[in-house]
């Protein structure tokens, strides 16, 4: 018998997608239209090295929809940047602007590369270049890029830079701009602090107690450490991180703001003294009550899910766990809070600061982080009432509601 297929990333996120339009009765039209990518947009970015040769990475812009509003994603920049990573990611954007209904479809981009082996002026180089050979497809009621792995506010300013060359000054073509270009105050922490938002409001109806609760996060970059921040500020214990370097452990809790303190120093968070260290695949499987993966897609799979000791899985990375590890998570009774709701508070940030630049206007940080709690507590309730109702899992449930969100706007539309 032939051996079955190893799915894609997007095809894990589809199996997804299905199981909701399955639920949500969607005709096959229907079913199309929103599974597959509208516009895709492949390019070369050669880059002068600071050695003299050239390079050429592949790069990619993916809009999936733009029902509800114009495409709205990250910019990754990794090894495993290739054409199916992005498109899972473009359309887990469409479902995520959906479950916290924000005005956005769903888009990303990214290149295929190794950013840490790259000097700053290569990382300028290249996104420049990107920038250049995507700027026809974006826009500011277009296509609005921002962050991910591998690529910051830095990244954002130059974008910016290479997108005003041409078009003229537009802050609001990029989020996740540096402050003092039109970057919103908040933006930064608004993906991990989103995260906790949700946990906590989880917790209250899992009947788990956020204070002192073992917490264990893999990631330690915008993301983890943001919700390493916010989740020790309310009293959770840290009791394992990592990079991609490895994990650091404490039983008794890790003191987050030294611990944040050496990372700026050192760049890695291995070696903080105090700790015994961890590899990446160890710390998953910690005794803890809450699992945060905050890094890359997959890591939690059929061979190593029936080891999770955690009773909550927070998903702050996209498609950390896959639909095999998702299943024996689930028969095991372990909960998973969703990256389509938990990690969507990145993107609110992003509408935050995107309106901020349309209307030329500045919000403090109260403002954000208080809309922010506002957004992401109504969205998760809109889950919960769903996961209640019809005795399905977080995941199913942030579907449901992404999917029928995405496909009703269609239909208004006439598009189906
Ligand atoms: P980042 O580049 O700032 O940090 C990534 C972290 O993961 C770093 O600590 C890095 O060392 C670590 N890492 C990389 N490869 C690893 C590996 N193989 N094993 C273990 N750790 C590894 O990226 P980020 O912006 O924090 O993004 C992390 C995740 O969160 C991604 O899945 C991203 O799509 C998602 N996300 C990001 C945002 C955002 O606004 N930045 C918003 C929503 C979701």
């Amino acid at each position: 018998m032939a051996e079955a297929k190893a799915l894609n990333a997007f095809d894990e996120v589809n199996v997804f997608f299905d199981k909701a339009a399955d639920r949500l009765k969607l005709d096959d039209g229907t079913r199309q239209l929103l599974k597959k990518p509208w516009r895709e947009l492949t390019v070369s970015v050669p880059v002068r090295m600071d050695d003299g040769s050239i390079k050429v990475f592949d790069g990619y812009r993916i809009q999936h929809n733009a029902a509800r509003g114009p495409y709205k994603g990250g910019t990754r920049y990794h090894p495993h940047a290739d054409i199916n990573e992005i498109r899972a990611l473009a359309s887990l954007m469409t479902w995520k602007t959906a479950v916290v209904n924000i005005p956005f479809g769903g888009g990303k981009g990214g290149i295929q590369c190794d950013p840490r082996t790259m000097s700053e002026n290569e990382l300028n180089r290249m996104t420049r270049r990107y920038t250049n050979n995507i700027h026809h497809l974006i826009g500011v009621n277009r296509d609005i890029p921002a962050p991910d792995m591998g690529t910051n506010s830095q990244t954002m300013a130059w974008m910016m830079d290479a997108y005003g060359a041409l078009a003229g000054y537009t802050p609001g073509i990029v989020t996740g701009k540096p402050i003092e270009l039109g970057g919103s105050v908040g933006r930064d922490a608004a993906p991990g602090r989103g995260a906790v938002y949700v946990m906590n409001e989880a917790a209250k109806d899992i009947g788990l107690t956020v204070e002192g609760a073992r917490v264990a996060i893999q990631g330690f970059g915008q993301v983890g450490s943001w919700a390493a921040r916010v989740s020790h500020d309310m009293g959770c214990k840290i009791v394992a991180v990592s990079d991609v370097q490895g994990g650091i452990y404490n039983p008794n809790g890790l003191d987050i703001p030294k611990l944040i303190e050496h990372l700026a120093e050192e760049r890695t968070i291995v070696g903080f003294p105090g700790a015994d260290l961890v590899s990446n695949t160890e710390l998953l499987e910690l005794d803890c009550e809450v699992l945060i993966p905050a890094a890359i897609e997959g890591v939690v799979h059929k061979d190593n899910a029936d080891r999770i000791k955690a009773k909550l899985v927070v998903e702050a990375a996209n498609h950390p766990v896959t639909p095999e590890g998702d299943n024996i998570l689930n028969n095991r009774g372990i909960y998973v809070l969703p990256d389509i709701l938990v990690n969507a508070g990145g993107v609110v940030g992003s509408y935050f600061e995107w309106t901020q630049n349309l209307y030329q206007h500045k919000w403090d940080e109260d403002e954000v982080n208080a809309e922010l709690h506002k957004i992401m507590t109504e969205a998760y309730r809109a889950v919960w009432e769903i996961v209640q109702r019809d005795g399905i899992t977080f995941r199913e449930a942030a579907f449901v509601i992404g999917v029928g969100r995405v496909a009703h706007a269609a239909k208004l539309r006439g598009f189906v």
